[in-house]
């Protein structure tokens, strides 16, 4: 049986620039990948689409099919929750359905928002906080160990995310690309994540030992490792 990573996304921008390298690079390992967007984004992170005179309506169309476009490069399946952004509204209720959702999935691997403060972004921390209690609301109900990586915040430094593992994405840089260019409503940000990708990959291929790397994506990370015979390295 495929190995499962599951990725939960504010809003439909997120998942691409933060780890759209990441996911293409398990997909290519053979493992499946779902990613569930919370909100279509359409009142925080659209501001280009109502330029062009478009409603929230139509604007939410745009957002959904960019996502859905970027999830098909990526060879990832997408689901969309349908929220509203800004503020994004995690009830009780929506937390047991993402438990549910997680439940259902058994994912060996998940991905989300970092829970730190992200002061630009309140969607961001909302949907970190949120899975974190699905998370814990699953695993009452018997779901398997997974860990939880954070996706890196556009602001890493204001939000006090620290980076504690860096993903080499060099050899499916391209494929990171084309789902960047699905999002056609945020086309300013596909440069700054390709100078962040290379600021990272710096580091990865310093003091990280990985000479090759130059392009890579980070996360944090939710709980500790534990390794049963050796250090990790
Ligand atoms: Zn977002």
């Amino acid at each position: 049986m495929k190995q499962k990573m599951l990725v939960i996304s504010a809003h439909p921008g997120d998942f691409v620039w933060r780890s759209a390298g990441t996911i293409a690079k398990y997909v290519s390992d053979g493992w499946q990948v779902r990613i569930i967007c919370l909100s279509y984004g359409a009142r925080g992170e659209s501001a280009a689409f109502y330029k062009t005179g478009g409603d929230y309506a139509a604007c939410c169309e745009v957002r959904k099919a960019e996502a859905a476009g970027a999830a098909e490069a990526l060879g990832a399946e997408i689901c969309f929750s349908g929220y509203e952004d800004f503020c994004l509204d995690m009830s009780p209720e929506r937390i047991r359905k993402l438990a549910e959702d997680i439940l259902a999935f058994e994912p060996d691997i998940i991905l989300t928002h970092d829970t730190g403060k992200d002061r630009v972004n309140p969607d961001h921390m909302i949907t970190g906080r949120a899975v974190l209690e699905a998370y814990e609301t699953a695993a009452e109900s018997g779901m398997k160990y997974a860990p939880v990586f954070g996706f890196e915040p556009m602001n890493p430094e204001l939000c006090g995310y620290k980076a504690d593992v860096y993903i080499d994405i060099t050899e499916v840089w391209d494929q990171k690309v084309k789902a960047m260019e699905c999002m056609q409503t945020q086309k300013k940000s596909r440069a700054a994540y390709e100078e962040k990708a290379v600021f990272r990959a710096s580091y990865a291929a310093g003091r990280g030992g990985n000479k090759g790397c130059r392009y890579a994506e980070t996360f944090s990370r939710f709980f500790p490792i534990c390794e049963f015979d050796d250090f990790a390295v």
